[in-house]
């Protein structure tokens, strides 16, 4: 199943489901939850209503017995041994289609068992003991709850066998008889009108929820992005940079915080407007030329931080060189300045959690920030070593 989108169900919402049909996404996500559900209850359901089905073995002592025999064949040897198999089948291959076509084979074979024996019955209770069936159409729609082409197709077999075999056993008149069609026929169709109502229901809850557990999703990524330059914000260096740093272990932790140089003077002269296109280029460009792993926060104004899980100098020291050339290879247009394009200085930092804290990283790689500006900008410097060996370069 493919990623179900909050403009696909939002346009799902709008556009409407007469016809109990979702667009291709949406219903495939929607069969995945119908058939999850519909599988956790299948065995309530198989064991409550075998148990039923098998308890009417009273019935049938009492009101069938010259069938007898042939009816504890039917509930015991073949029915109950049925719908284990179903309930083993569904919960093999969770499929909603299969759910669908073992509901309608159980509610048809649940009909048609005792009305086959009642066929060779000579007992004077034919017209009680049909009755019982009824209970079979309320327990397919109501309790197994397929869905609604399922229930109509199902209702209609049912139907179908329930008229023959009464008519088969001979032991009605016409009035009877049609008395017996009406009847169920009338329970059909209030049965196939609510359980269209209920699935319209249930699939209008499933897009609300589903709505609902996007937008939570859209909510909280928002509320860790930068607006400007869809960066991580400072706001998630909290949540995300603790969780690198807690998560690391024993292995050290690189921070490469960066500065735009000269950029109140890019300011002053391309303006603020511009300023922001700057902004957001650099920090595409950061993006695309840090590590894969790497995070990457826009820190402050035209700052910005990359935090790696990284035990080796060298190596933060390279991707802190790559992200300088990239910016310097932008060439973007900086009039403010005799050399004439914008560049940027780097403070390279590592450091093992065990032995300090992520503030204190960020804090050391600052001074190695301030240390790249002394030295004439567009440089990267690596700080005093919090793992054993650095030195700033
Ligand atoms: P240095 O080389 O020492 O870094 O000099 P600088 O001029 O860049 O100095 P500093 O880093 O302190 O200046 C930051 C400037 O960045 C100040 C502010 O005008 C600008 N700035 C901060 N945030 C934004 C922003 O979101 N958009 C724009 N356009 N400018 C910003
Ligand atoms: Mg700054
Ligand atoms: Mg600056």
């Amino acid at each position: 199943m493919g990623v179900v989108t909050l403009e696909q169900v939002e346009r799902q919402i709008a556009k409407g489901f007469p016809f109990l049909r979702f667009a291709p996404g949406v219903e495939a996500a929607f069969r995945k939850d119908y058939a999850d559900e519909r599988v956790r209850l299948a065995l309530i359901w198989g064991v409550v209503g075998t148990l039923i089905y098998d308890l009417v073995y009273f019935g049938d002592r009492t009101m069938m017995a010259d069938v007898f025999g042939e009816l504890l064949v039917a509930r015991f040897l073949v029915f109950t041994p049925f719908v284990i198999g179903c309930i083993v089948a569904v919960r093999r291959w969770r499929n909603a289609l299969l759910y669908d076509i073992l509901s309608v084979a159980i509610a048809v074979l649940g009909v048609t068992l005792p009305m086959l024996a009642a066929t060779q019955s000579a007992s004077p209770y034919l017209f009680v003991y049909q009755n019982g069936n009824s209970a079979a159409f309320l327990f397919f729609v109501i309790a197994l709850r397929p869905r609604f082409p399922a229930i109509l197709a199902g209702l209609v077999l049912m139907c179908a066998s329930h008229f023959t075999t009464t008519k088969l056993t001979g032991a009605f008149d016409a009035v009877t008889y049609s008395g017996i069609i009406t009847f169920y026929v009338t329970l059909s169709i209030f049965l196939a009108v609510s359980a269209y109502f209920l699935e319209q229901k249930d699939r209008q809850n499933f897009l609300n929820q589903l709505r609902a557990g996007l937008l939570y999703d859209q909510l909280e990524r928002n509320a860790e992005r930068d607006e400007l330059t869809g960066l991580l914000n400072r706001r998630s260096l909290a949540r995300t940079g603790e969780r690198l740093w807690t998560g690391a272990g024993a292995s050290a932790v690189s921070a490469i915080l960066l500065d735009i140089d000269h950029f109140k003077r890019f300011n002053d002269v391309h303006g603020h407007i511009e300023g922001d296109a700057c902004i957001r280029a650099v920090a595409h460009c950061i993006r695309r030329t840090a590590d894969e792993a790497a995070f990457v926060f826009r820190f402050g104004g035209e700052e910005i931080l990359v935090l790696s899980a990284c035990a080796e100098p060298l190596t933060a020291l390279a991707m802190a060189e790559r992200i300088r050339a990239a910016i310097e290879d932008l060439a973007i247009d900086h009039r403010g300045l005799d050399d004439g394009c914008v560049t940027v200085s780097l403070g390279v930092a590592l450091a093992e959690p065990a032995g300090t804290t992520l503030e204190k990283l960020l804090q050391v790689a600052d001074g190695a920030l301030y240390e790249a500006k002394h030295r004439g900008r567009n440089t990267v410097a690596l700080a005093d070593g919090l793992v054993p060996g650095t030195r700033v370069a």
